[in-house]
Order: C-alpha cells, then sequence, then structure tokens
C-alpha cells in the first residue's frame, strides 16, 4: 500500500508529497510541529497536542492554518488512509510561502499545513524498553524559547547524532550549572535511591511533554513520591533508575549514562510500570 501525505489541502502520494522552495520552514525554519503516537488504531491526547500546537504559533504569531476541528480531521484521515495501527502522525505547520526575507511577510500568506503517518512495530519497540537505552550527555546550546515546539532542531540533529556516535539513542542536555534539562527529543527523569522521582519543572529550559504531563497524573495516581526540581548529572549517575519520555517512545528506561550503568543496569520497576499503565492515562480518540 502506498503511503498518503496531507499538504495544504491535499492527500498525495507521500512520494510526491512537497512545499514550495521559498516555503519559510524550508528557509527559516519558520514553523511548529506536533507528534501524537498511534497506539493500537487509537490517536494519543489529541486535545493536549492541538492545545500545545496552538499555544506554538500563537507565541511565533503564526495562524491556524484551518479551524482546529478540521486539523483534528485531517489527522484521523491521515492515520487512516495509511493504515496505521501503531505509530505516529505528524503535523507541521509554517508561516507559509513567500519571497526569502526575514521580516514576515508584508501581506498575509496562507500558512502551509502538512500532515504524515506512519506505522512502527510495537514489537520492538517493546524489546527496546525491556533493554533499555544508553544516553549520552551534551553541553545546553539552544535558544531560551525551548518551550516552543519549533521545527528548528539543527542543535538537537547534533546532540543526538553525537548520542548515536557514542553508542546511545539520546543526548541529554546539561545546562552552564550542571543541571540536566531535557533530551534531544525527550524529557528527562530520574528515580533517587530513596525511591523519588525527579523532573525539572517546565517553566524553563525544557518543552512541557504531553507525556510527562500524562506521567504526572499517573505518578499522582499510584501514589508514588515526586519532586519537581532540577537535577544534576551527578546525581543522574547515582540514581537508582532513569527514563525518558516522548511521544514517540512513551517511557524508556535509560541504563546508561556517559557509559556509567544507571543503578543495577536494567529497566527499573518504576519506569517499567508507568510505561506498562502509560495508556490507561491518556485521552484515546479512535480513527
Ligand atoms: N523535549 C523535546 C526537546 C522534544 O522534542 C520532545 C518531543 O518531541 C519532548 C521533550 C517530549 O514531548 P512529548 O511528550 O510531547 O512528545
Amino acid at each position: 500500500m502506498s503511503r498518503i501525505a496531507y499538504v495544504n489541502g491535499q492527500y498525495v502520494p507521500h512520494a510526491d508529497a512537497a512545499v514550495h522552495v521559498e516555503d519559510r520552514g524550508y528557509q527559516f525554519a519558520d514553523g511548529v510541529y506536533e507528534v501524537c503516537e498511534v497506539w493500537q488504531g487509537k490517536i494519543v491526547d489529541v486535545p493536549r497536542h492541538l492545545e500545545r500546537l496552538g499555544r506554538s504559533l500563537s507565541e511565533l504569531r503564526i495562524d491556524w492554518p484551518m479551524a482546529r476541528k478540521a486539523v483534528e480531521f485531517v489527522l484521523h484521515q491521515v492515520v487512516r488512509r495509511n493504515r496505521v495501527r501503531n505509530g505516529l502522525v505528524y503535523i507541521q505547520v509554517t508561516r507559509g510561502v513567500s519571497k526569502r526575507d526575514h521580516f514576515f511577510p508584508p501581506e498575509h500568506v496562507a500558512p502551509s499545513i502538512v500532515v504524515t503517518a506512519r506505522s512502527s512495530n510495537p514489537k520492538a519497540a517493546a524489546a527496546q524498553a525491556a533493554e533499555g537505552i544508553a544516553v549520552v550527555s551534551y553541553p545546553e546550546n539552544r535558544w531560551p524559547r525551548v518551550d516552543i515546539k519549533t521545527v528548528a532542531l539543527l542543535p538537537n540533529v547534533l546532540a543526538k547524532q553525537n548520542a548515536k556516535e557514542h553508542g546511545g539513542k539520546e543526548a541529554w542536555y546539561v545546562d552552564a550549572d550542571g543541571y540536566v534539562t531535557e533530551g534531544g527529543s525527550t524529557n528527562a527523569w530520574i528515580v533517587t535511591k530513596d525511591g523519588v522521582l525527579v523532573t525539572r519543572p517546565a517553566e524553563s529550559g525544557i518543552l512541557r511533554g504531553i507525556t510527562r504531563t500524562v506521567v504526572l497524573d499517573l505518578i499522582q495516581k499510584e501514589g508514588l513520591t515526586f519532586e519537581e526540581r532540577p537535577f544534576s548529572l551527578e546525581e543522574a549517575f547515582d540514581a537508582k533508575e532513569a527514563f525518558v519520555t516522548a511521544a514517540t517512545s512513551v517511557v524508556m528506561p535509560v541504563i546508561r549514562l556517559d557509559g556509567k550503568l544507571i543503578g543495577n543496569g536494567h529497566p527499573g520497576s518504576v519506569a517499567t510500570r508507568l510505561r506498562e499503565v502509560f495508556h490507561t492515562a491518556t485521552d484515546l480518540q479512535a480513527v
């Protein structure tokens, strides 16, 4: 079956899906995006993702490309037309096509919207979670507005590539004070030796992950002890457990940091439990 993408009002074969060379997303990374998980034929947490998309758009003064309900409809259509049961749906909105100039377009141009979906293998993801991943630290070098989910991901690309070249699957940014901010495409968590879950507050230095918010709800439900505060790389080395959260990987145990084993070097019981019950705390929309 051939893949289908949605591009500015049309469903087109994925192989032919294209935006104009003067799209401001292409020229300036002048755009934002969202990624929702598709789990067992349902799209996960659409209202929260669209809420955050609206916030990102408004922070950059980009209009919604169409009504929010219409965006929601297209998400469902693209997942359905690609017959994705487990995988991801991606939405990108840019300021649109205009003669290359740093200033906003002088006249109103329609924002561009692209939606794609792709399947993933849940067995492979489960196997990865059973094994855990290695993480490699990296100096924080991003702009301060990482709360906006922009497509300007070059620092993240370089940090993650560095992780890969050092045997890791994710990078953990470390700020000038030695505190972990977040991953290249995930939020970062530890569980201390006393069993306290710790993650950085979303007020600065991180993207407020939707998966992070769901996990915070779960922590309450499960009656776990929790502190929202920055943690240092040193504290992470000494942790009982570590894990990352994102729509792309849900809750993924971290077993190695900069080559050193975390805890006993196996996925921890807290991360494993949170992964197991994760979808009980999400909003699931059937496709
Ligand atoms: N932090 C960064 C930098 C990200 O790119 C992402 C996801 O792409 C996350 C955190 C996790 O966000 P979410 O849970 O909404 O996928």
